[in-house]
């Protein structure tokens, strides 16, 4: 196969696993920087320039689109849709899920748990949207927050609607999430590649710290997951359409709580704290399932 990973760096750990483990299995692997293409779009010949090149004979794309480039990488990625490549995951399904809002009405109208979350615009809502979550303590997210940043706890009402009027004061979007103490600082993520949970890890919060990114401090390791949290990791990945996708659960006592659907999961700390190659599992699944022209949603 001929491989494009869309990544704006090659030395990112993900990248050059993805393009290790193509090469080793034999394929033409290229790294493309999203933001160094020129598109023309035409119904006739659809095509990407990049570098004063014409890129051409791709059977796979391969899209690591981080959350700063979504808008331009996503349309990039659906040029490479247009010209019949097959994508790993699809350019809607990716922009569904850098979505929190849409992300959770999605998973919620398939049924899969997760925690009672609350969103409204003005201020003045500010007591009903406590309530509607079942009061303090609560975690009140900033939408456009990555890696636990923009993530607060607030123990008590008060706490609560002074953090969401300071939030609202300086227009930002936010959610309001019941708080899942019983999770003890520690998510689950699953990685999910096709129909299976192919690795999971447990990341484990500092001491006294609710929120459990390794960027915060936390810790993985491997984690035994039960088959009610593989078929919700599943599920949850397919309600967003998306073939690869690192799915992060809260252990929560009626069972598994969907927090967060990633389109673009990184590999090290999974590849480390499991021992798996999932970027060769990531190029096996691939090799079985590409397909030209196989996209369904042709970026609509
Ligand atoms: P980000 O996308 O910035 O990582 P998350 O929504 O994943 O933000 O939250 C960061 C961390 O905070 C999670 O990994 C989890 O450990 C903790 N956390 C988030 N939401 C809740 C919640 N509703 N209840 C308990 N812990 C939570
Ligand atoms: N065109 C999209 C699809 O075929 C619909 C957009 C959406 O609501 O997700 O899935």
């Amino acid at each position: 196969m001929k491989i494009a990973v869309l990544s704006r760096n090659k030395n990112l750990y993900s990248t050059r696993r993805l393009v290790e483990e193509g090469i080793n299995r034999g394929h033409e692997v290229h790294v493309i920087d999203c933001l160094h293409c020129s598109m023309n779009i035409t119904s006739a010949k659809p095509q990407i320039h990049y570098h004063e090149e014409v890129l051409e004979g791709f059977d796979v794309v391969i899209p690591r689109i981080g959350a700063s480039v979504t808008f331009y990488g996503t349309a990039v990625l659906r040029q490479f849709e247009m010209m019949g490549v097959f994508p790993v995951n699809e350019s809607v399904a990716i922009t569904r899920a850098r979505d929190k809002l849409r992300s959770l009405q999605l998973l919620a109208r398939k049924g899969v748990g997760m925690p009672v979350t609350g969103f409204a615009n003005k201020p003045d809502n500010v007591p009903e949207l406590l309530k509607m979550v079942g009061g303090a303590p609560v975690v009140i997210k900033l939408l456009q927050g990555t890696q636990g940043i923009g993530v607060v706890l607030a123990e008590t009402r008060k706490a609560a609607e002074s953090v969401i009027e300071a939030f609202m004061g300086l227009k930002a979007d936010i959610l309001v999430q019941e708080f899942i103490k019983e999770a003890g600082g520690a998510d689950i993520r699953c990685f999910v590649i096709g129909d299976k949970v192919i690795a999971a890890m447990k990341r484990q919060g500092a001491e006294g710290e609710f929120r459990s990114n390794l960027h915060r401090g936390g810790s993985a390791s491997l984690v035994r997951i039960t088959p009610e949290e593989r078929r919700t990791a599943v599920t949850a990945a397919k309600s967003m359409g998306l073939n690869v996708a690192g799915v992060d659960l809260l252990r929560s006592s009626r069972g598994p709580l969907v927090m967060e659907v990633n389109s673009s999961p990184g590999l090290e700390g999974i590849e480390n704290a499991t021992g798996k190659n999932v970027a060769g599992m990531i190029i096996n699944w691939t090799e079985k399932n590409q397909k030209p022209w196989k996209t369904r949603t042709k970026g609509k």
